[in-house]
């Protein structure tokens, strides 16, 4: 398949309606400043072929993507033990809701609401050293050194007072082990990593390889392991749009407040899509029709 093509006819598409609909993220005031009058997209295949089109090597904040990368570290190194710690159901509630977590008594439903990503950044600080650990994997799989953006980083600790609600209500139930200003920071950073639409598809390209490493024979995580987070993907990566994005599009996703959604497609490739201004839902307004332009034009989806 000429992906190239493909890609290049989903950017022509849809860049006429730049500006047309949705909103940047507000609430994070670095975010607000970001132009909603951009579009990218790439891809790897999992023999290493590329495409990209528009917008795809302008970096941006990874924001809740992030949580698919912490949840691969955490999941290498405590295996099921993890599970004690959180579910691993949607949510059917905002990503920063409280009400849930109260009535589930400290435990969130699964990994990708904020509250899941504090108690999976509280189990890495616990294994190591949590932001270094993140950004090395990150780098490694996409084979360029990324960083945090530290403006981004400080906007979200200044404003950050429903994830500190969320941490402090898990501290009291037990369900972190580490100081919350700790776990904040770790998990404010790593939503504040930058990477653009081309290092993040080729980061995911181990998700679409049965967990071997995207520049190697390595594994990063073992093939049943990459199951359960394509699986996560698919069920909970989306907010409380999961179920829209299973019926429209049928692709393991996670998207971030920053406008990126990533994909995947087993055993074939990897892709991400970045567009800032964000629907009702909280996922990228544009980036969402590319993808499921991207699953008619090619038939790729796994159903
Ligand atoms: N840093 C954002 C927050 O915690 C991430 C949200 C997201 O991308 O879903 O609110």
């Amino acid at each position: 398949m000429d992906f190239q093509a493909v890609l290049n006819d989903i950017t022509t598409e849809v860049t006429p309606l730049l500006g047309a609909g949705g909103q940047v993220a507000s609430y994070i005031p670095a975010l607000a400043r970001v132009s909603p009058l951009q579009f990218g997209i790439a891809l790897r295949t999992c023999d290493g072929q590329e495409a990209s089109a528009g917008d795809s090597a302008k970096p941006f904040s990874i924001q809740s993507m992030s949580k698919v990368f912490s949840l691969t570290l955490a999941v290498r190194s405590l295996g099921d033990t993890l599970w004690e710690r959180m579910g691993r159901e949607p949510s059917g509630s905002p990503f920063n809701s409280l009400v849930q977590l109260e009535t589930e008594r400290g435990i969130p439903r699964n990994p990708f609401i904020n509250a899941g990503a504090i108690a999976v950044a509280d189990r890495l600080l616990t294994l190591g050293d949590a932001k270094s650990d993140i950004l090395a994997l990150l780098s490694s799989l996409c084979g360029e050194t990324v960083a945090i953006d530290p403006e981004v980083a400080q906007s979200e600790a200044d404003t950050g007072f429903r994830n500190a609600a969320l941490a402090n209500f898990m501290k009291g139930f037990g369900t972190l082990d580490n100081p919350v200003d700790k776990v904040l920071d770790v998990y404010f950073n790593q939503c504040a990593i930058r990477m653009s639409c081309v290092q993040l598809a080729r980061a995911a390209g181990y998700l679409c390889r049965d967990g071997v490493h995207p520049y190697g024979g390595a594994q990063v995580i073992s093939e049943a392991q990459v199951r359960r987070i394509n699986a996560l993907m698919l069920t909970c990566g989306t907010y409380d749009a999961a179920g829209e994005f299973a019926f429209r599009i049928g692709l393991p996703c996670k998207s971030g407040v920053g406008g990126g959604i990533v994909a995947v497609v087993p055993d074939t490739l990897s892709l991400c899509v970045w567009s800032p201004a964000l629907d009702k839902t909280g996922n990228s307004q544009l980036g969402k029709m590319a993808l499921e332009l991207f699953a008619t034009k090619t038939g790729l989806s796994i159903f």
